[in-house]
């Protein structure tokens, strides 16, 4: 994923400023009533790190290598073991370089046959090249992809866990979604990444599929994240975005999901949004690095030594909050 323009951005922060106060007034105020309403299913961070390390300890899940096979024989174990549903898309998809590679998108349902659902999603594969690696002679190095990668998927096994022992009173689709990260950092088209949600939004896994909203998560896991409002997020979805961020901030988690207006990222959402289903991305916007993103963004360094249990709590509690306010 990448950021689209700098000067959206800028327009979106100026303009966003008024609203945002009072936003914030009314956010804090529904807070109070919603900390009595949210259920007692508890978040294990934990669990969701060790997801994190496994994922990991395949190597890089570049599309196409041994790893990506291997992982994506684990993440669709993973949700069978906790009894979802579980439906795979294979499809050969063509780079913007010209590479075809053999893709697989993993969904896992929860409630089948409930017709008020919740999507929530994040991308497995790894960037076949750690093109912001400081070090140059790295750059050519893939991703390993703990945080860009394996902390949404992290989170939502953690998720699904908890949907197989707590049953949701909505239906839930989870899906793992494929080659998000082989796009053109060069190119002002935004659509040479998410290759497998644009693959998904042309063929849904089941026909006629209308969740009511999509979550997307994504870099969800390094320590001292902030979720500002991402750009696009709050042009399709603005209600859901206030809804998500209400109920992260009423569980305690307001230093990760800040009020503020965020920049404009191409991601998996755009994809489901022009699909029709609304949808939002949280993603971490700390721009530690100057990329906008975290330090270890497209580097060598995005191993799960910069994963912190507390920001996979701060997300994957919120997701079960809002599942669970149902
Ligand atoms: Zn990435």
């Amino acid at each position: 994923m990448k950021y689209f323009c700098f000067l959206i951005m800028a327009v979106m922060a100026l303009a966003g400023c008024s609203s945002r106060t009072k936003q914030g007034a009314e956010t804090q105020a529904a807070a109070v009533e919603a900390k009595a309403a949210v259920p007692e299913v508890e978040f294990d961070a934990d669990s969701a790190y060790a997801r994190v390390v496994e994922q990991c300890a395949f190597g890089p899940r570049v599309p196409g290598s041994e790893a990506h096979r291997r992982c994506g024989d684990y993440l669709a174990g993973r949700l069978r073991s906790y009894g979802a549903a579980v439906t795979e898309q294979r499809m050969t998809l063509t780079t913007f370089d010209g590479t075809e590679i053999n893709c697989r998108n993993i969904i896992g349902e929860y409630n089948p046959d409930a017709s008020k659902r919740l999507l929530l999603l994040a991308h497995w594969d790894c960037r076949p090249w750690a093109d912001n690696d400081p070090d140059p002679a790295r750059r050519r190095e893939p991703v390993p992809g703990a945080n860009d990668g394996a902390s949404g998927v992290a989170v939502l096994l953690e998720v699904a866990r908890q949907l197989s022992v707590n049953a949701p009173k909505i239906g839930v689709d989870i899906l793992l979604t494929d080659a998000e990260d082989w796009g053109d950092s060069g190119a002002g088209n935004d659509d040479t990444w998410a290759l497998g949600t644009q693959y998904w939004a042309a063929n849904p896994h089941k026909p006629g599929y209308r969740p009511m909203y999509g979550i997307l998560l994504d870099m969800v896991g390094a320590g001292g994240a902030v979720f500002a409002r991402e750009y696009f997020s709050t042009y399709y979805a603005r209600g859901i975005v206030d809804e998500v961020w209400r109920v992260a901030q009423a569980a305690g988690y307001g230093d990760y999901f800040v009020d503020d207006s965020g920049g404009a990222i191409t991601d998996d959402h755009i994809f489901v949004n022009r699909a029709g289903i609304p949808c939002i991305d949280i993603i971490d916007q700390s721009g530690d690095g100057g990329t906008g993103f975290f330090k270890q963004w497209h580097t060598t360094g995005d191993t799960p030594d910069i994963i912190d249990t507390a920001t996979l709590k701060a997300v994957g509690q919120t997701m079960l909050n809002v599942i669970y306010n149902y």
